[in-house]
Formats: C-alpha cells, sequence, structure tokens
C-alpha cells in the first residue's frame, strides 16, 4: 500500500471548487449551507476519484488526515456522498479519533458515561466495518461494556485498538469505499435508478457533540408534512441533561409548542427562530423541502447535514408547486419534478402509506386506487349489494363481457387470471376502478364462494381492501388517503399543458367516461370502442337476434332495433365534448362474445329466439373459433357482414346532424379496426360514404367526417404506404399490435409474464410498457411510410401503452400527434407529454 498523489481532499468553504459529479450531493449540499452563514462545523470533502483510490488499496497521506485531526479537536464523522441521494450509501461513522488519552479528557469534560458511550460507538463500529469481526461480539452496552469491547477487539486482533486518529480515519474510510464497491450495495443502488458504475465521495467533518451540560442533544426540523405536502413544522429533539420547568430530566421535546409535551420552541425560542430561520434560507437556497439535521451543544446550534425530505405522491405535487409559486424554481421545472405516474395515486383514494397492512395476496397493480368493500363472486351478487348501498368487491377468476354491470356495481375488482391488458384490467381502467389480475397465492372458488389466501378463509360479505396502485389485498379495511385534485394538482397540469407539444386524447365508450375524460382535461376522444354499448341488458337481445340472424335482410331488421340506441350515444358523447374530435371505432370484437356459454342461460337464449335450445347450442358451438382473436372480428366482420358497419357509420352521421344542429359543429372520425390490407380500406370506405350521401339526402344537412385505419397488425404497419392515401389519420392499436409482433394472447400472457420479466426474457411486460425495439420499430416504420405517402397525415396511438410515460416519451419523439389513454390516465399522460417536450 502506498501513498498516492491522486488522493486530494477539500475544505469545504465558501469559495472551495466542490462539484456534485466529483463530491457528490452532500458536499456540495453543505458548502451551500456554508455560503448562507449557516453554524456548520468544518468539514472536508473527499472527491469520488480519491474514493476509488482508497478503495484500490492507496492510503491517504496521513499529513493530511492529522490537519483534520488537529481542526476536528478529536472527533470527527464521516458520511458517504454519492451523486444522487436516493443511491444512499455505507452508513455514517461517528466518533472517528477517539482514543484512551482522548476518552481520558472527555471523561473529565462530560462525565466517564458519556464519554465510555461515545468510545465505545467507535470501537463497536470499527470492529465490524473495517476488523470484519463477528457483529454479534459487539453488542453489549452499559456499564464495563467498554473495557469488554477493547479486550475482545485486542484478543481477536493480536493488536491493541488503534490509538492513531489518521489511522481510523484511513480505516474507516477505506472500509466505506469498499462497502460502496460491494455487490449488495450496487444491487441496492441499482435498484434506485443508479448507473452499474456510480462514483462516491465522503464527507468528513468536526463532529458537534450532542453531550454534556446545558441544553445538550441532536434533532431534526422538517418544515412540510411528508405524506399530505401542507406547511407544517415537525420533527423531534432528542435532549442530553435537559431540566426542564419541573427539574426532572426530559429526554425528548417537541418540536413546536405541543400539548403533549415540553418543546424546543418553549424552552429555547431563540434556537428555535434560527431553526426556523435557517429553514427556509436552505429552501432558497437549495431550491428543495429539505430535512435539517442539528446538534445543540449548551445551546450553541450547529447544522451538520441537511438531506431532501423524503415525500409521498401528493407531497412531491404540493411542494413542486409551492416552490415555483414562490418563485423559487421556474414552472418547467416544478412539471419535470413530479413523477408522472405519481399522479395517478392522486386521482384516487390510497391506503394511507402509514397504517398498518395485512396482506394476504399480491398481483399485478392493473388499475390505480384503493377500496374496501365486501366480497362478491358474481356481477349478479355485486349488484344485490350495491342496491343495498353497501361497497363491494367483486372477485373473479377472470372477468367476461357480461361481467361489466357487476364490474359497475362495485368498488374494486380482483381477478386470478389475466395480465395487464386482460378484459378486467381495461375495463377497470376506464371505469376508475382499483383492479389486481394474476393475483398469486390466492384462489377463488366461485362455486363455494370462498377465497383462500395464505392459509385464510375468506366468504362472500367479508371486507377486503384492494390496493390496485401496488397490487396488494388486504384483509379487512385499511385507512385512506382522499383523492387530492386540488389545486396544486391542477396549477401543476396547467403549466405541463403550457408546455406540452403531443395532445392527449381518452379512450372513453361512455357518456360517464367522457365526463370524466373532460374533467381531467383531455383534447378529445381517441378511441371509442362501440362494442361496449352493447353489452346490456337493453340491447343484448337485439345484438343476439343480429348475430342468429339467417339473412341479410334479418339481420338488417335486427341492426334497426340497435340504430337509435347507437345514434343517441353518439348525439350524448358529440354534446358532451363540444366540437372537440371523437373518433368511433366500428366494430370489433368476435361475436361470440355476445353469447352465452353456461346451460341455462342457452336456455334462456332459446327462449328469447323461439328456437329449439339444440338449434341455438349447436350455432354457438358452430360460431366458437380456435383463436378468436385471430379470427372473424374487426373489418373483417364489416366486410363479411357489411350491414353491421352500414348501422353504425348511419348512427355516427344522423348523430352528427342532430348534435351539430344545436351545439358546436361535430366532424366525426371513423376508424377500422383490426385492418391488415388496403383493399379492406377501400371497401369500407365506399360503403361509409354512400351511407353519408344517403343522410345527407335525407336529412337535407352537409356534414364531413375522417375516417381513418387503426394499425394493429404488421402488415398493416408494413404496408402504411397503401393504407394511407385512404386514410384521414392512422391510429396505432398498440394492444393487438403488440399481441401479434410477439405472436403473445394478451389474455393468456399473465401467466407466464412475471417468470418472463424475473429471468430477463422481456425486459418489462411489453402489454405495459410498449417494445420500443420491436413494436416500436413497427410504430416508426409504419408512421414514415404513412406521411411519406400521405403528407399530413394524423398519427396516434390508442393502446394502453398511450397512458404510460415511458411510451408517451417515444411517441414525442417519433413527432406522433397525439396520444390516447384511459381517462383516468389523462393526467399522467398530460405530464408525460410535457416533459417530453421540455
Ligand atoms: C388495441 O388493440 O391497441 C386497441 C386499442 O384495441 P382493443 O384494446 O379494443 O383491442
Ligand atoms: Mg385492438
Amino acid at each position: 500500500m502506498s501513498a498516492a498523489a491522486t488522493i486530494s481532499m477539500t475544505r469545504i468553504a465558501p469559495s472551495a471548487q466542490i462539484a456534485i459529479a466529483r463530491h457528490g450531493w452532500r458536499a456540495k449540499c453543505l458548502q451551500r449551507l456554508v455560503r448562507m452563514d449557516l453554524p456548520v462545523p468544518p468539514s472536508w470533502a473527499f472527491d469520488s476519484g480519491s474514493v476509488s483510490a482508497i478503495a484500490n488499496g492507496h492510503l491517504p497521506d496521513q499529513d493530511m488526515l492529522r490537519t483534520i485531526i488537529a481542526e476536528g479537536d478529536g472527533l470527527v464523522s464521516i458520511r458517504p456522498s454519492a451523486l444522487n441521494p436516493e443511491w444512499g450509501g455505507p452508513g455514517t461513522v461517528l466518533n472517528v479519533g477517539i482514543n484512551d488519552e482522548c476518552h481520558g479528557a472527555l471523561s473529565k469534560k462530560l462525565g466517564k458515561d458519556a464519554a465510555d458511550a461515545l468510545y465505545l460507538g467507535l470501537v463497536q463500529t470499527y470492529a465490524v466495518q473495517v476488523a470484519r469481526l463477528d457483529p454479534d461480539m459487539f453488542t453489549q452496552d452499559g456499564p464495563g461494556a467498554l473495557d469488554d469491547a477493547l479486550r475482545l477487539y485486542r484478543d481477536e486482533m493480536d493488536e491493541p485498538f488503534p490509538q492513531d486518529p489518521a489511522r481510523q480515519l484511513a480505516e474507516v474510510m477505506r472500509s466505506m469505499a469498499r462497502a460502496w464497491d460491494g455487490p449488495s450495495a450496487r444491487l441496492l443502488r441499482q435498484a434506485n435508478g443508479a448507473p452499474p458504475v456510480a462514483p462516491l465521495g465522503l464527507v468528513v467533518q468536526k463532529m458537534a457533540l450532542a453531550l454534556g451540560p446545558g441544553l445538550t442533544g441532536s434533532g431534526t426540523i422538517q418544515f412540510v408534512d411528508p405524506v399530505t405536502g401542507v406547511h407544517r413544522i415537525t420533527g423531534r429533539f432528542r435532549g442530553q441533561q435537559h431540566q426542564n420547568t419541573k427539574g426532572a430530566e426530559a429526554e425528548t421535546l417537541y418540536l413546536t409548542r405541543d400539548e403533549r409535551g415540553p418543546s424546543l420552541e418553549d424552552a429555547a425560542p431563540e434556537v428555535f427562530a434560527d431553526l426556523v430561520r435557517f429553514g427556509v434560507a436552505a429552501r432558497e437556497r437549495l431550491r428543495e423541502e429539505m430535512v435539517i439535521e442539528f446538534v445543540l451543544t449548551d445551546g450553541q446550534l450547529a447544522i451538520i447535514d441537511a438531506i431532501r425530505l423524503q415525500r409521498s405522491s401528493r407531497a412531491s405535487v404540493q411542494i413542486a408547486v409551492a416552490l415555483a409559486r414562490d418563485g423559487i424554481i421556474p414552472e418547467d421545472e416544478a412539471v419535470m419534478r413530479v413523477e408522472p405516474r405519481a399522479l395517478s395515486e392522486l386521482l384516487h383514494y390510497q391506503v394511507d402509506p402509514r397504517a398498518p397492512r395485512d396482506i394476504i395476496g399480491r398481483g399485478i397493480n392493473a388499475s390505480p386506487g384503493a377500496a374496501t368493500g365486501r366480497l362478491v363472486f358474481s356481477a349478479a351478487a355485486a349488484q344485490a349489494q350495491a342496491s343495498r348501498g353497501e361497497p363491494c368487491v367483486l372477485v373473479r377468476r377472470e372477468t367476461l363481457p357480461e361481467d361489466i354491470r357487476g364490474m359497475h356495481a362495485s368498488v374494486a375488482v380482483l381477478t386470478e387470471r389475466g395480465g395487464t391488458t386482460s378484459h378486467a384490467a381495461v375495463i377497470a381502467r376506464g371505469m376508475g376502478l382499483p383492479c389486481i389480475v394474476g393475483a398469486t397465492g390466492i384462489s377463488i372458488d366461485g362455486r363455494n364462494r370462498v377465497l383462500r389466501a395464505k392459509g385464510r378463509i375468506f366468504s362472500e360479505g367479508d371486507q377486503i381492501t384492494i390496493d390496485g396502485s401496488s397490487g396488494e389485498v388486504l384483509a379487512g379495511a385499511a385507512e385512506m388517503l382522499e383523492p387530492a385534485l386540488d389545486d396544486a394538482f391542477n396549477q401543476l397540469l396547467d403549466w405541463a399543458d403550457a408546455a406540452q407539444t403531443l395532445s392527449v386524447r381518452a379512450n372513453a365508450d361512455t357518456a360517464e367516461e367522457a365526463e370524466t375524460a373532460l374533467r381531467f382535461k383531455a383534447q378529445g376522444i381517441g378511441l371509442c370502442r362501440t362494442e361496449h354499448m352493447f353489452f346490456n341488458e337493453a340491447r343484448l337481445p337485439a345484438m343476439r337476434e343480429m348475430i342468429f340472424a339467417d339473412t341479410a335482410e334479418d339481420r338488417r331488421m335486427a341492426l334497426q332495433r340497435l340504430l337509435p340506441m347507437q345514434r343517441d350515444d353518439f348525439v350524448s358523447l358529440f354534446k358532451l365534448m363540444a366540437g372537440r374530435p371523437v373518433t368511433i371505432r366500428l366494430f370489433d370484437p368476435p361475436l361470440h362474445e355476445f353469447l352465452p356459454t353456461d346451460r341455462e342461460a342457452l336456455r334462456e337464449l332459446a327462449f328469447s329466439l323461439d328456437l329449439p335450445l339444440s338449434d341455438v347450442t349447436r350455432r354457438v358451438e358452430a360460431m366458437a373459433e380456435f383463436n378468436p382473436m385471430l379470427g372473424l372480428r374487426g373489418v373483417r366482420l364489416g366486410i363479411t357482414m357489411p350491414e353491421i358497419y352500414e348501422m353504425q357509420a348511419r348512427a355516427i352521421f344522423e348523430a352528427t346532424v342532430i348534435a351539430g344542429s344545436k351545439g358546436d359543429a361535430v366532424v366525426p372520425e371513423i376508424m377500422i379496426p383490426l385492418v391488415s390490407a388496403m383493399r379492406e380500406v377501400e371497401l369500407v370506405k365506399t360503403q361509409v360514404d354512400s351511407v353519408a350521401a344517403s343522410v345527407r339526402n335525407a336529412m337535407g344537412k352537409e356534414f364531413s367526417y375522417r375516417l381513418g385505419v387503426m394499425v394493429e397488425t404488421p402488415r398493416a404497419a408494413l404496408r402504411a404506404g397503401d393504407i394511407a392515401p385512404h386514410s384521414a389519420f392512422l391510429s396505432f392499436g398498440t394492444n393487438d399490435l403488440t399481441q401479434m409482433t410477439y405472436g403473445l394472447s394478451r389474455d393468456d400472457a399473465g401467466r407466464f409474464m412475471g417468470s418472463y420479466v424475473n429471468q430477463g426474457v422481456y425486459e418489462e411486460d411489453p402489454f405495459h410498457i410498449l417494445d420500443q425495439e420491436g413494436v416500436g420499430e413497427l410504430l416508426l416504420l409504419g408512421a414514415e411510410r404513412a406521411r411519406q405517402a400521405h403528407p399530413g397525415i394524423t398519427i396516434s396511438i390508442c393502446g394502453e401503452h398511450g397512458g404510460n410515460p415511458e411510451s408517451i416519451d417515444f411517441c414525442h419523439r417519433a413527432g406522433f400527434d397525439y396520444v390516447s389513454c384511459s381517462p383516468f390516465r389523462v393526467p399522467v399522460a398530460r405530464l408525460a407529454a410535457a416533459q417530453a417536450s421540455i
């Protein structure tokens, strides 16, 4: 080992060259406090180059260390100073420099117990961290513990505890530098976003001793509530030998005046006022909400450190907005400071992070927010509970279209199966219902109406809580925080909108969803899935009649019954959206999704259609497909049974005239799903044009519309150059496009996705975060070919990825015009779009 010229130290002074990149955030933060003239004890920074040299066996120059010890008046602390405070680092080591001589002097000054405690603290840490001795041997405290620890050290190491303070300091620094390079520290910081190679600086500081007579002790103070973000001074002060008014010893003081006990504010009003003043100054200078760590020695204040306040999502919004409103940071910076995902927590009730959780299972956090309700195992039971005004949680192995009514009646949904784009997940997100899918460790026995988890049994009527933000299923009712759609939330999003260039629309099928979309300031509807309009009691019979029709004429008659209902749907959507764009997707799913499967329901159907049960059963079976997602659906249905799209086009155009005559002009956007060939677009376009002409004629009103294509098959992306000239817009349906690019069923992927992601086969669930390398390449290629063939064509994305911040950033870089996502994800998307633009 040798002393090396590469090791240098810098006294943290106002004019010193201290840089975050070299010395880490703590060193820089302390320098700022020093520049503000706060009473910071003498401190020194070692840069990351020096620290890695130390880790590699070079020892700092002994004379250099002796300067520290001399000025440090005996004892110093050593703290890590990484580039980013979130990356953690080795624990602080205190009392470095104490030896027998110093211990003797301190005993005289502070008393033996206090001096023993200081010395023992270092011996224990040093024995474990530097000498790597067994931690179990060094846990004792109290009388005699110091002598025992020194003896144990000598016995184990064959030498006495090092008495040279400079050697102690060098060895502690080396142990911290090496701990930073160890595998567990590396894994931990990488989990917090650190790169594989992350520099570490170290800060050495003269100890301000929290021991001795008078008002002496250590504490922290913070100025904002870390959960709610409201201004409130909290903290604690652990006093030593402090005498309160009654003369008794008081251990801990509250900071502000508090009826629960004595406070620092009362005990030392000037100190308290200084702390508050320092807090205000630190906030302005450090441009952050900080926690200040301080020591009082006989009434003398020392500020030893300041760290960024750890905060909840709602507090992060409050703090960023308050900093910008106070002119401390620019508005754009406030927009950049809030994690977009954090916003989705604010839209819903949340389980209070401070409250206990009785976790009985975990699954995929498919739709955020939390709710407590009574367990129900069927849609009918959910409706019955809801009609009694009892909140309920619908629990199913997986949900089917006919469960929608039950979902509407529930406060949350839990399914044993499914992934992020399964039926339950998509519908729940649309409705803003907390939802967990693919729950592991939970088994649902719908027949006996029990749920088994962790060896416990829960029956219908028992209370459970679904935390759709974390994916945790909790037994019983949990304590909740209310949604926080407050002034700060709205202000942040208004600033975001001013910065964004990519617009945000919502996927909304109903007037209720459209209202939510408007509340969250979506700029239009990017996807209205019309088939969801047929899944209600009034419409299902006509729908089934249409499906069972033998001839085109019979089909047309059944559709004629659906026409006015569809028209009303569109009129109310157009009116609500008041001239904003509304993209209506023509009918998409395979028809058998509208048919029952169990015998009782089939018999019911036979009755209503006036057909023999055997006939109905045979027809239903004949309609089954080996791979329904790749069969007769989307535009394929539109072409083989043109009456369906004809009815929908008519309903859209009639609604256009009706809504347009009373309010803002309506220019509907009609979108064709599951296209794979240009000819499909030509055929549908001819048909839709002719319906438009007929409605213009019949109603005597002019209107225009835009026809576009949903790019959901790899072939449509590849042939976008052929398709674009016939289309006013292209919208990438990345749910199906991901399914087809991977050849991976979106409804079944949940079964093994966890294992695939854990083993690193996929970095992320591609149904959740856009696969930029594969599916993303199809998006780029499709957009480029489309623009070449049709400059000015509108390009967007409307799969679930439209609400995902990383995917939104991709769409921004690709120059898309808008993203469309579930209404409750609109705020997240607005913030992410702004961050991509800034
Ligand atoms: C898609 O496939 O991306 C899409 C939005 O359509 P759906 O989820 O209805 O299949
Ligand atoms: Mg689709």
